[in-house]
């Protein structure tokens, strides 16, 4: 069998990068929209995926959050929030994905729900009831905004904490996104330590929009066990040693890091030079409402840049050892991955001779 054969929409995996607006299908923000009667601008109705300007700059950033936004406000309620868990569970599900952890910042959501603490209860329940089925197991990172003032992730930690666990349904990481070029990283070095003492993953974003000087602080800081993105830790090969002595994997997302202009083509994504480097790699979707792009899109991304199917099941296997899932997750989904690259899986047996 040649390597191209195996599919990568079975090879067994998980998800560690997905933020809960960005999963929508982009369906489902136009029916949500006509539900609550709100136009959405022309570029999430037009041909998708929307052309987004490049976001390394402040403007590019300002547009690509305006649509953000505008995905967002269409989520209003409960009903609404059960949607999105629920489908981006099934989309993951459908793709070889056994086990997620979807990003949220439950202040966005409040308003409509009666607080931080039901939208939250709403993700979680929902993750466990999608759960059930069996197909995927769903856990919930609690991610708070360098937007906002550090007091308030430090409310966010507190809540994450009081959901703690390591199962479905449960809380199993504290995050810290949107535009690093807002706030200190060193503001926020409390916040991580009410999640760090709950028991809690650490998965602030880091080295996507700022060069690898941000990888160096977010590991000082905040003593993360994984980074979002983090590619840009390339940049200064001492910072990358570092990500990679430190034992921290990155949550690399290249359809995200192409669409907003991170890497102007599909190969200069260093993901091959972050695997060189010994560092461990979960691959992510990042915003796929957006991007245009699922988590299978990052493998096959991640076969053009020359990974042999060995790599990818490398890859498969970091996304499972850098997750939390539960122990029974990771043992079958480890073995299933061996299982892919044995001569005989990841196609249809042929027709006995
Ligand atoms: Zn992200």
């Amino acid at each position: 069998m040649t390597g191209s054969d195996r599919l990568v929409e079975v090879l067994p995996k998980a998800h560690l990068h997905l933020h809960f607006t960005g999963s929508m299908r982009v369906d489902t923000v136009r029916d949500l929209a006509a539900k609550h009667g709100i136009r959405l601008p022309d570029a999430l109705l037009g041909d998708w995926p929307p052309r987004l300007a490049k976001a390394t700059d402040e403007r590019g950033w300002f547009r690509f959050q305006r649509l953000y936004d505008a995905a967002r406000a269409c989520v209003r309620g409960e009903e609404d929030m059960r949607r999105i868990v629920r489908e981006a569970a099934l989309d993951d599900a459908a793709e070889g994905s056994r086990w997620l952890e979807i990003q949220v910042d439950p202040t966005s959501y409040a308003p409509f729900v009666g607080g931080i603490t039901p939208a939250l209860e709403i993700v979680l329940d929902e993750a466990r009831a999608v759960s059930a089925s069996g197909e995927i197991g769903v856990g919930v990172v609690v991610a708070a905004s360098r937007m906002r003032h550090p007091l308030e992730a430090r409310t966010l930690a507190r809540l994450a904490a009081r959901h703690a666990g390591s199962g479905p349904g449960e809380v199993v990481g504290f995050g810290l996104s949107n535009d690093e070029r807002r706030g200190l990283v060193a503001d926020f070095a409390p916040a991580f330590g009410i999640a760090r003492r709950a028991g809690l993953a650490l998965v602030p974003h880091g080295g996507e929009l700022l060069g690898a000087q941000s990888v160096m602080e977010t590991l000082e800081h905040l003593g993360p066990d994984r980074i979002g993105h983090g590619v840009r830790s390339v940049e200064d090969p001492q910072v990358l040693d570092a990500v990679a002595a430190a034992g921290v994997a990155l949550e690399v997302c290249p359809g995200s890091n192409v669409a907003l202009g991170v890497y102007a083509d599909p190969e200069d994504v260093p993901l091959r030079r972050i695997m060189e480097a010994g560092v461990r790699v979960a691959l992510g979707a990042d915003d796929p409402l957006l991007f245009g792009s699922r988590l299978s899109s990052q493998y096959t991304a991640a076969r053009s840049l020359g990974c042999s199917d060995a790599e990818l099941a490398e890859l498969a296997r970091g996304s499972i050892l850098a997750s939390r899932a539960p122990d029974g997750v990771r043992r079958a989904a480890l073995e299933d991955i061996d299982a892919w690259l044995t001569p005989s899986s990841g196609k249809p047996a042929g027709p006995p001779r």
